[in-house]
């Protein structure tokens, strides 16, 4: 068994917050067809984990493989995308049998369609950031896919282009602990081992560097396009924001039990930074924030000692032009930033609704984003 940073920390789980990743070879098993006995394991799995208090959060592929199953067909259509008409078909099944699956543990699952637009978009990164997070605290088990239908090809740059880059994103997205990336090979090997017997697995990987990079794209690894390129490319995204990345064989036993509980399975990628780091990081830097809201003595306590959300009471001053979805520094009433964060309202709507109760928020602008100003998901505290 291999220690975790978690446990390290001392935290009771060693994983606490985990995104799973289930490709597509992995749920057909390469045929045709949902391989359901496969996707019911991977299912109690991910059940077991969600009874063991875990936040579990399912990025899944398999709506275009199961549109092609459920029309029968085998060619491409002529002067349709193809792949786009054939998800929108498959995925209501998908989320059908997820749905079923999942029953019989009781457990609610949700659907979250997104795509890289989405994600870039600031309102829309708070927008699915605060429902992610929001589905965890409802214990809702949320199974996520590309938005294929809006995602087109043709749009470059704004598509995902596979769920391995998702999977990374949205591991980021929720400030995940582990993210599995799970498929039909044991992980990344020294040489393709469909035809070279001295190839081995690389359990660990401290740093993504040109080697092995190399070893993803290398002309002699079948894995080598489409399979481990994007692979790769999400661990170094994952990583970066201080989530520790697994790629391994979902057909091993129990293995998403395994490597929550940190077992070495699969080539496991360190985290380059801590979250915290990394987000602080990414929170501070100039680019990022837009403006300042100057607190009162009392809010400056309760976000600095007691972790809370930033209400509009504890608001006295607003600087900046903003929007919502922007990252703005907090100050206390003698102008010392005390923290950052994402707010959730503009700030013409903060300047009207500073210093008041929460319950008037929609009174007075006519619309109503929570009585959060800036959520404690959201802020990171100095
Ligand atoms: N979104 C695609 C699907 O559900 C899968 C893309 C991928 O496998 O990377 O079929």
């Amino acid at each position: 068994m291999v220690k975790s940073e978690n446990d390290k920390a001392g935290s009771k789980l060693p994983y606490r917050r985990i995104v799973a990743k289930f490709g597509t070879s992995l749920l057909t098993g390469g045929s045709a067809h949902l391989d359901e006995a496969m996707m019911s394991r991977l299912v109690a799995q991910a059940a077991q984990l969600h009874q063991q208090e875990r936040e579990v959060v399912i990025v899944s592929s398999g709506a275009i493989a199961l549109g092609i199953d459920k029309l029968g067909l085998t060619r491409k259509l002529k002067g349709i995308p193809f792949k786009q008409v054939m998800a929108a078909v498959g995925q209501n099944r998908l989320m059908q049998t997820y749905e079923q699956l999942f029953s019989r543990y009781n457990i609610p699952v949700a659907q979250a369609l997104l795509t890289k637009a989405d994600l870039s978009d600031r309102a829309g990164y708070l927008n699915a950031r605060n429902t992610l997070l929001a589905l965890l605290e409802l214990r809702v088990v949320c199974i996520v896919n590309e938005n294929d239908v809006v995602a087109v090809d043709e749009l470059d740059g704004a598509r995902f282009g596979d769920n391995d880059n998702l999977s990374a994103m949205v591991a980021n997205l929720i400030d995940a602990d582990l993210l599995m990336i799970l498929t039909d090979a044991a992980g990344l090997c020294t040489a393709d081992p469909h035809c070279n017997p001295d190839a081995r697995l690389i359990t660990q990987v401290e740093r993504i560097d040109s080697d092995i990079e190399c070893l993803a794209t290398g002309a002699s690894s079948k894995l080598g396009t489409g399979g481990m390129v994007t692979k790769i490319e999400a661990a170094r995204l994952a990583t970066a924001s201080g989530v520790t990345v697994v790629i391994a064989d979902g057909k091993d036993k129990d293995v998403i039990l395994r490597l929550a509980s940190g077992e070495a399975v699969g080539t496991r990628f360190l985290p380059a930074a801590s979250k915290l780091e990394s987000r602080k990081r990414w929170m501070l830097s100039d680019l990022c924030t837009r403006g300042k809201l100057v607190v009162d003595a009392g809010a400056a306590l309760a976000l600095q000692t007691h972790h809370r959300s930033l209400l509009a009471a504890g608001i006295r001053q607003v600087e900046g032009d903003f929007q919502r979805g922007d990252v703005v520094s907090i100050c206390d009433p003698d102008g010392v930033r005390i923290a950052c964060g994402i707010t959730n309202y503009a700030s013409g709507d903060i300047d009207a609704i500073k210093s008041m109760h929460s319950g008037k928020i929609s009174s007075v602008l006519g619309h109503d984003y929570g009585s959060e100003i800036v959520h404690r998901n959201n802020l990171v505290v100095f």
